[in-house]
């Protein structure tokens, strides 16, 4: 291993380090995909395909169906008949002993799982495999063992399932994502029709295969490749009893008011632009890895990202020295790689948002620093940024950037750090960093967030809920309170 030593302040003494790529021969990709209805792939009604590639090398994949207003009509039917007739009356025991051997199946396939999900989305395969798959089985586990338990999770009523979930999820963590969706939904009785994005629907064919291969019946799992409409054919669906959406603000207002006046039920999971505040009493070098992973974490494809960092004023400057130092260590590149900490950027469109959000930023007067990192020829790639002299104006201070791009503001007191904290129309997750745990408590009471973590970040587990205040959206996933997205209540 070779060392360079640093020619500028902020470059630190650089390790080489040999490639070590994840091997591929473990996924095979078939060419074409149908869609998973009632049991079994099926050739779309629509007769449409759309490719999906690999964003870390453009290289086309697969092509997968697109299903049309039939398809879904078909999928939503199975999922009816499989309510009405075997998911809705079995018992919770029995539920749950499916859901336990697709938990256990997803951990034997975990490898391939993580591989198809770098392939097809471009996160880091360490990622992929180390946090990703192991939640969505803890996920699948989880909800396993609440499946015959519901009545003493809330007791003195009758708990009820809903009917058919049309479920709607994003491409930035795919698996993950689904298990949130469809690990509480089936533990709870209720039938699923799952749309996975664009640009990410592998992983969840691979999981209908499993979910096929674990005897689950036909039609409690139905899982229909699209764009955004098919997505908007599952919400107008008339036989659909609930839906379960995450994505954006801009498509989840859409939502909410196409099912205005329905009988339809509707938890939104959506965008975020989480403030990270870390006061002068922090654990400085603790709190720089926390900052890093908050942002730079699946490329900042994240909707808790903590692309907001205030800092406060008198260890401000010494902050982003060492911030900048760090971020120059980053490696940036091939998501097989499992030295890979930031891989490649989910499309071509979302690289094009964060260019023009980035270029906004600068003619708005904020500073930029990208480390001089070399990036790969084919693919989509950004820099790891940040941007100090940002005023809480900026469009780079308000909109989601949905990308590794860190806002750097300032504060001088507690009350300033919370006023500019939730100076945002979302409030789905924030960060402190102290060493008193008094002004932890403080600040958690004040921020408007549904997830404050602590003197850490990005951390989450299947027995937590996650959600959001005001345009993050409403319901919880996860957790005890996971479980109410799903049902009903009887009589006591
Ligand atoms: P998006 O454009 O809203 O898409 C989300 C999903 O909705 C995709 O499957 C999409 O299809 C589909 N869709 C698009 N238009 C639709 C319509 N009119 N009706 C029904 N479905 C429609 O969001 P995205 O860009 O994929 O995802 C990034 C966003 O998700 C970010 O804002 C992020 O913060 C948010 N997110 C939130 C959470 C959370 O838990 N709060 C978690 C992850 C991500 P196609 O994309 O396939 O066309
Ligand atoms: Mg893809």
């Amino acid at each position: 291993m070779a060392t360079k030593l640093p020619a500028t302040s902020h470059e630190p003494l650089l390790w080489d380090y040999a490639t070590s790529k994840e091997s591929t021969d473990i996924v095979e990709i078939d060419s074409k995909y149908g869609l998973f209805i009632d049991g079994k792939f099926r050739a779309p009604k629509s007769r449409k395909y759309f490719p999906t590639i690999n964003p870390a090398n453009e290289e086309h994949l697969a092509d997968v169906a697109e299903a049309g207003p039939r398809d879904i009509d078909l999928a939503v039917s199975a999922a009816r008949r499989a309510y009405t007739d075997v998911w809705g009356p079995m018992s919770g025991a029995e539920r749950a002993k499916y859901l336990f051997r697709i938990a256990r199946m997803v951990q034997e396939r975990s490898r391939e799982l993580a591989v198809l999900e770098t392939l097809d989305g471009g996160k880091p395969i360490k990622e992929a495999r180390d946090v990703d798959l192991p939640l969505v089985a803890g996920h699948f586990f989880y909800y396993a063992g609440w499946a015959d338990k519901l009545e003493y999770a809330f007791p003195g009523v009758s708990p009820k399932p809903l009917g058919v979930a049309g479920q709607v999820i994003p491409w930035n963590f795919p698996l993950m994502m689904l298990a949130w969706k469809v690990a509480p939904a089936l533990a709870t009785g209720n039938t699923v029709v799952l749309k996975p994005a664009e640009t990410t629907s592998l992983t969840a064919l691979m999981f209908a295969q499993i979910a096929s291969e674990a005897g689950l019946p036909p039609g409690v799992l139905n899982i229909v490749t699209g764009a955004g409409r098919t997505g908007a054919a599952i919400v107008g669906h008339d036989d659909v009893d609930k839906i379960a959406f995450t994505g954006s603000t801009a498509v989840g207002k859409m939502i909410q008011s196409q099912l205005a006046g329905t009988s339809k039920r509707l938890t939104l999971e959506l965008g975020g632009k989480a403030a990270h505040v870390v006061f002068e009493d922090a654990p400085l070098d603790q709190a720089i890895e926390g900052v890093i992973n908050g942002i730079f974490f699946n490329q900042g494809h994240v909707c808790c990202a903590g692309s907001r960092l205030l800092v406060q004023e008198n260890i401000h400057d010494r902050f982003v020295d060492k911030l900048k130092r760090r971020l120059a260590t980053l490696r940036v590149g091939d998501p097989l790689d499992k030295n890979t900490d930031v891989g490649a950027i989910n499309s071509r469109a979302q690289l094009e948002r964060i260019t023009e959000l980035v270029e906004v930023g600068l003619s708005e007067g904020a500073e930029m620093f990208q480390p001089d990192c070399v990036l790969p020829d084919r693919g989509f790639y950004f820099r790891p940024t940040l941007f100090t002299n940002v005023a809480q104006s900026h469009r780079i201070a308000q909109e989601e950037i949905f990308g590794p791009v860190l806002s750097i503001l300032s504060f001088r007191t507690p009350d300033e750090a919370v006023e500019k904290a939730n100076n945002t129309p979302y409030g789905l997750s924030a960060g402190v960093w102290t060493s008193k745990g008094s002004r932890i408590l403080w600040m958690a009471d004040r921020l408007k967030a549904g997830v404050v973590w602590a003197n850490t970040y990005n951390k989450f587990d299947p027995t937590s809920p996650f959600g959001g205040y005001k345009e993050s959206g409403f319901g919880r996933e996860g957790g005890r309170h996971g479980l109410l997205a799903y049902m009903d209540w009887g009589e006591g």
